[in-house]
């Protein structure tokens, strides 16, 4: 089995327009299931579902950065501070 690796390949790559600089799996699910940004820009779209769905973060004693809304069950990737 193989770890999740945040799709660091694509997600840094500035070879990439910036809207595809996200994980493989946020662009492929036709449900959009999961939200990909950065919780330190107030406008990404990971902090406004946040705000709007009230997500918190996800064990954060185990120093995580990923976060959970409830509301949709969704798991949202951060963009900075991931720990993989
Ligand atoms: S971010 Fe998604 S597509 Fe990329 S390695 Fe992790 S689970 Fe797979």
């Amino acid at each position: 089995m193989k770890k999740c690796t945040l799709c660091a390949d694509r997600i840094y790559n500035e070879n990439l327009p910036e809207e595809e600089r996200k994980p493989a799996c946020v662009l492929s699910c036709p449900t959009r299931a999961r939200v990909f940004g950065d919780i330190d820009d107030p406008q990404s779209e990971a902090s406004i579902a946040i705000r709007e769905k009230h997500g918190y973060r996800l064990m954060p004693e185990a120093g995580t950065d990923a976060s959970y809304l409830p509301a949709w069950g969704q798991v949202l990737f951060l963009a900075e501070n991931t720990i993989y």
